[in-house]
């Protein structure tokens, strides 16, 4: 019937999607009782510069469900997205990325670290997301240029004057900028001249097959060489090969993420890492 109803009628009783549905409601439901009782957690995924010396960390969102186990972010995320719930969840994954750092900063041989937060579009477009930043920073009195936030250039959809403007905010607070995933979504090089950004960060689609695809290699070259150009820092993520990196740093990557050298942890765990040393690799020997 759909077919003979042409090709531009919304079918409404398409049973798949109906499932497709109703599934994402339980979901959302779910989430909403993850919330109350508190199932979310961090990891933190160590990253290095080209030394091996890490340099910050990255937030990860973890849901401990206590049926289905540690549900990974890509499953939930986009559900926690289309209600509310992701502007509670990530103003919580700020405060605590804020507390660590506050942690972090009354140790001497730890307060030179960062932590990178993940922002999700809609978060980001809450009118009050920028005061929640200012709020979470105040709290718990970190220096703002040690919380570094990573956007997408899925962003961009909302109008590229109020995006600039909200990070142009955020930038002259301190904090600093990142653009996330970069080279997976539309980017276009007029923009990215004006966005106010620190940080491009190179899409693991790219760093995977660096060393065997050829186009994949000229991309990361490019995305590094741009970001040069534009006096932005360049962070590779999902290294997983001392042969990447070794690639990467060569054409001028500046800092690193990946199993390589850590998987994302726990805050107790990666507190064991750096007290013995573990994320520090040798440096590299670049003739
Ligand atoms: P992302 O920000 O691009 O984070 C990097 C992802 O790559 C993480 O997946 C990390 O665990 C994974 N990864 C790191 N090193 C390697 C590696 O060497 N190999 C491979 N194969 N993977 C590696 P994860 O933790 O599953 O997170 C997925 C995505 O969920 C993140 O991608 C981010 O977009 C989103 N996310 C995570 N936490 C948050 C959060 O607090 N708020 C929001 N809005 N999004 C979040
Ligand atoms: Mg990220
Ligand atoms: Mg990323
Ligand atoms: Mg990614």
């Amino acid at each position: 019937q759909a077919k003979r109803a042409g090709r531009n009628t919304v079918c409404f009783f398409d049973p798949q999607m109906q499932a497709v549905a109703s599934a994402n409601a339980a979901l959302a439901a779910d989430l909403r009782l993850a919330w109350r009782h508190q199932q979310f957690e961090l990891d933190y995924q160590p990253q290095v510069d080209v030394n091996g010396r890490m340099t910050g960390a990255e937030a990860l969102l973890r849901w401990q469900h206590p049926q289905r186990g540690r549900v990974p972010p890509d499953q939930f995320i986009p559900t926690a997205e289309e209600t509310t719930l992701i502007l509670t969840i990530g103003r919580w994954v700020l405060d605590r990325a804020c507390e660590q750092l506050a942690a972090w900063s009354r140790r001497s041989d730890r307060s030179h670290l960062s932590i990178s937060v993940n922002v999700s579009a809609r978060q980001f477009r809450h009118p009050e997301f920028v005061d929640e930043v200012m709020d979470a920073i105040a709290r718990s009195g970190v220096a703002p240029n040690k919380l570094k936030l990573e956007l997408t250039e899925s962003l961009l959809a909302d109008g590229f004057d109020i995006t600039v403007n909200k990070m142009g905010s955020l930038k002259r607070m301190g904090v600093a900028l990142s653009l996330d995933d970069f080279g997976k979504g539309y980017s276009s090089l007029a923009y990215l001249k004006r966005l106010p950004l620190d940080q491009l960060k190179i899409d693991r689609e790219f760093v995977k097959d660096v060393l065997t695809d050829a186009n994949d290699a000229a991309i990361a070259r490019t995305i590094i060489g741009l970001a040069q150009s534009l006096h932005l820092q360049v962070v590779a993520e999902g290294v997983e090969t001392e042969e990447q990196r070794e690639f990467l740093a060569q054409h001028g990557c500046d800092g690193f993420q990946g199993y390589l050298f850590c998987r994302p942890m726990s805050i107790e765990r990666l507190e064991e890492f750096i007290e013995a040393n573990l994320v520090q690799l040798s440096p590299l020997k670049l003739s």
